[in-house]
């Protein structure tokens, strides 16, 4: 059997991975040198806490154990169980995390609540002025701009596949026989045609050529998040954390009965849709962000109004000043308007379309891989 996987983000990756474990012969076609979309611009974090009961949060827990498997036969992509936590300094925001311990054994979640005390006990680099902290201990980080790019290096080495890189995916085309696959040369503009049993297009929130078109009438809108990354920390962060305002932004928080009774959010906060969120970086750096735009075209600068209200925050909840930052960027994902957590678009016998896994691709990624595996046979 043979595959071919457009795109060489954290999807097409995975989705070549688990067809070659399966014993398919791949070819993975990527329009850049590297991975350089979200799957490189992201936090790493592997983050089952706010996933949404039921199908979002079973893909994340499946995809949290292949993870750490995939870290262990890859260490370069740096894999911790380092667990998280989310971090309360107002009573409203410790009454949604008493709640979602009280559902945390239903939701198959492993999950403690610290005091102010137990915080910076569990995670020293904490010392700031939390009332307590919601540990969840099957969160976990991976180094996310080594994460992609390496997996397509080992990938390229496997006898079983072909990686053309800087080449674009224009035609595809579907039917008993096998799919066709019309790719060009971003180097020289030559074209080449490629046969196998079916294609799975993982383009991102930038499609290009033929996944652009079959995109085109699907539900799906895309997301601009800020973000920047600081030198190495004086104490290192033993988890990733998040502030109270990411109670307000993922569902398995923000559904909860008690979350109505959480205070407005600040003006700025409200406008931008702002979350401390920070993973730590295997040096020792912290990646920070994020803020999240969905009005098209999005700005082409990045707003320092953020920076600004990320760093105070990050302060806060360090209990010290925030080390200099080293590097900021943005970065832009595609999310699935329509039921379930992703869009699986089949429109010709042998082609599918994957997209839409918004701010979880990152962490479910492997598991979406092995389930469209499953469909393939
Ligand atoms: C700032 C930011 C932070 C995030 N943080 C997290 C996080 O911590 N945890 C988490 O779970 N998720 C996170 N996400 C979401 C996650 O990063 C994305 O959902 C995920 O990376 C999407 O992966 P992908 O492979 O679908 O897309 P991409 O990474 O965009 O890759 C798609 C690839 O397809 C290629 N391509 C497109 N069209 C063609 C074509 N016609 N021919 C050839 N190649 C083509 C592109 O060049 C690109 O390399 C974050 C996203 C952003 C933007």
């Amino acid at each position: 059997m043979q595959l071919i996987i457009v795109g060489a983000g954290v999807l097409g990756v995975h989705h070549a991975l688990a067809a070659l474990d399966a014993g398919w012969k791949v070819h993975v076609v990527e329009r850049d040198p590297r991975p350089r979309s979200a799957s490189v611009r992201n936090f790493g974090l592997v983050w089952c806490s706010g996933r949404r009961p039921g199908p979002e949060l079973e893909l994340a827990l499946d995809a949290r154990d292949r993870w750490e498997q995939v870290g262990r036969r890859f260490p370069e992509i740096g894999f911790r169980p380092a667990g998280s936590i989310t971090l309360a300094r107002r009573v409203d925001e410790v009454d949604v995390l008493e709640e979602f311990r009280e559902h945390a054994a239903e939701r198959r979640l492993d999950v403690e609540l610290l005091t102010a005390a137990g915080v910076p006990s569990h995670n020293p680099a904490l010392a700031g002025d939390a009332l307590a902290g919601l540990l969840v201990r099957d969160d976990a980080v991976v180094e996310p701009r080594r994460t992609a790019p390496s997996l397509l290096d080992r990938i390229e080495a496997h006898p079983s596949a072909c990686v053309h890189r800087r080449a674009e995916t224009v035609e595809v085309e579907g039917g008993t026989a096998g799919v066709q696959v019309t790719v060009r040369s971003l180097v020289d503009g030559t074209t080449e045609l490629l046969r196998a049993d079916a294609v799975v297009l993982c383009p991102g929130a930038q499609p290009s050529g033929i996944a652009a078109q079959l995109l085109a009438d699907q539900p799906v809108d895309r997301c601009q998040l800020q973000m920047f990354e600081t030198n190495a920390v004086a104490i290192a962060s033993r988890t990733a954390f998040a502030d109270g305002d990411s109670l307000r932004y993922y569902p398995g928080f923000a559904e909860l009965p008690s979350a109505r009774d959480l205070a407005p959010a600040e003006p700025l906060v409200d406008a931008e849709r702002l979350q401390l969120l920070v993973a730590p970086r295997q040096d020792g750096g912290l990646t920070v962000g994020d803020s999240h735009r969905y009005d098209e075209p999005f700005p082409f600068d990045l707003d320092e109004r953020i920076t600004d209200h990320l760093l105070e925050r990050l302060g806060r909840a360090l209990g010290r000043r925030s080390p200099r930052i080293r590097r900021r960027w943005s970065g832009v994902y595609a999310r699935y308007l329509g039921d379930g957590p992703y869009l699986h678009l089949t429109p010709q016998q042998g082609v599918h379309l994957i997209t839409g896994v918004a701010g979880m691709g990152m962490t479910v990624s492997p598991a979406v891989a092995a389930r469209t595996l499953e469909v393939l046979g």
